[in-house]
């Protein structure tokens, strides 16, 4: 830390992000939540060497073609429509200008891990929730809060989801609160509280172009909501950093949006690989916790959850351990292709015969 560095910001404890090795082609990836399988081919033809060549140009500030595209897909007007630089940039706005003194903030006590570091940067007076023993969210402990509520659904590290009707009550008993709703992994298998935006005038639904569309790079989060929360983003992204989607990711979400079918096939795929992995540790005495993420998150009592990380780590093979004593116990595993799942459960199965030696 520098002499220099104001008094506000040197005790801040920095988001940790998940392991990202360079030389990634010796690693089976489990640990980022990433998609197995790449952007789709309008994306890739997206990219060429004639985009390339406007880089001098500054890109659209507004996304506009973008705008109107996802607009279309998710049956809302381009009004409601707020992109930024990865769903991080708009957790960050949102902790910045719907959380203070008047708005305390609220969200579960396992989750996104970033809220809590949000929270600190803006000097946010939040609560953490604690979860019930099975690792669920209790609606009802955001009912009528009167405080700013994030909570990702499907919920991470868990994957477990609240419905549409325990939203709506705590959207109901919260009138005068912004809700957020954080949808980074709603694709695989939850319900998306988007037609929601259109009756309650305090929801934010976040979503993210990282993981269902295979665009993790890129950098690329949206946010659907009524008019004028998407108005206070838009003057906030407009007082900091107009510029902040680049043009090559602009054209490139574009093309994924043309070929939406292809990232929904994906998500099935997914989906019935979830399954199977589970299946799979269920017999080998995991204990799952019931997911509806493109992750799973695991433990077994005949291993420490941080040793199975590193001796995992050893057959290159990378999961998320967390070292928060709550879940110190557990790993998260992302879902990826069969082929990587079935090298995962087979190091799996190995490094448990060899701990019953
Ligand atoms: N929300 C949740 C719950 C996440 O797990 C992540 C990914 N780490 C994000 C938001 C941020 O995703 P991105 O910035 O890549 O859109």
């Amino acid at each position: 830390m520098s002499r220099f560095l104001i008094g506000r910001y040197r005790d801040i404890e920095e988001y940790t992000p998940g392991e990202q090795p360079q030389n990634m082609d010796q690693f089976i990836k489990l640990n980022t939540n990433e998609s197995p399988y790449p952007p789709s081919p309008g994306v890739i033809r997206a990219l060429n060497s004639e985009e390339a060549a406007k880089l001098r140009l500054y890109c659209d500030p507004d996304c506009g073609e973008l705008t109107k595209k996802l607009a279309a897909l998710y049956g809302v007007e381009p009004k409601n429509v707020f992109f930024s630089n990865g769903s991080d940039d708009i957790l960050n706005f949102i902790f910045m200008i719907f959380c203070g003194e008047e708005t305390p903030a609220a969200f579960p006590a396992i989750s996104y891990g970033f809220y809590k570091v949000y929270a600190q940067l803006h000097r946010v007076d939040a609560v953490k929730i604690p979860l019930k023993e099975d690792f669920s969210i209790d609606y009802k402990d955001y009912c009528g809060l009167g405080r700013t509520i994030i909570i990702a659904n499907p919920n991470a590290p868990t994957g477990q989801t609240l419905s549409l009707p325990e939203i709506e009550e705590i959207l109901k008993t919260n009138p005068e609160n912004v809700v957020v709703i954080d949808e980074a992994y709603v694709d695989f298998g939850a319900d998306s509280a988007v037609p929601l935006t259109k009756k309650y005038d305090n929801l934010l639904v976040v979503q993210t172009f990282s993981k269902s569309r295979s665009m993790a790079g890129a950098r690329l989060g949206f946010a659907i909501g009524n008019e004028s929360l998407i108005a206070d983003l838009t003057k906030i992204k407009y007082s900091t950093n107009p510029y902040n989607i680049n043009r090559l990711t602009q054209a490139a979400a574009c093309a994924a949006i043309d070929e939406d079918d292809y990232y929904k096939e994906n998500g099935r795929k997914i989906q019935d690989c979830r399954n199977y992995t589970v299946e799979k540790l269920e017999t080998m005495g995991f204990d799952i916790i019931p997911s509806k993420a493109n992750f799973i998150f695991i433990k077994n009592e005949q291993i420490d959850g941080e040793k199975l990380y590193v001796l995992l780590k050893e057959r290159k093979i990378l999961i998320r351990h967390f070292t928060d004593p709550q879940i110190a116990q557990y790993n998260r595993v992302t879902i990826g292709t069969k082929e990587q799942m079935d090298a995962f459960l087979k190091a799996v199965e190995e490094i448990l015969r060899e701990e019953r030696k």
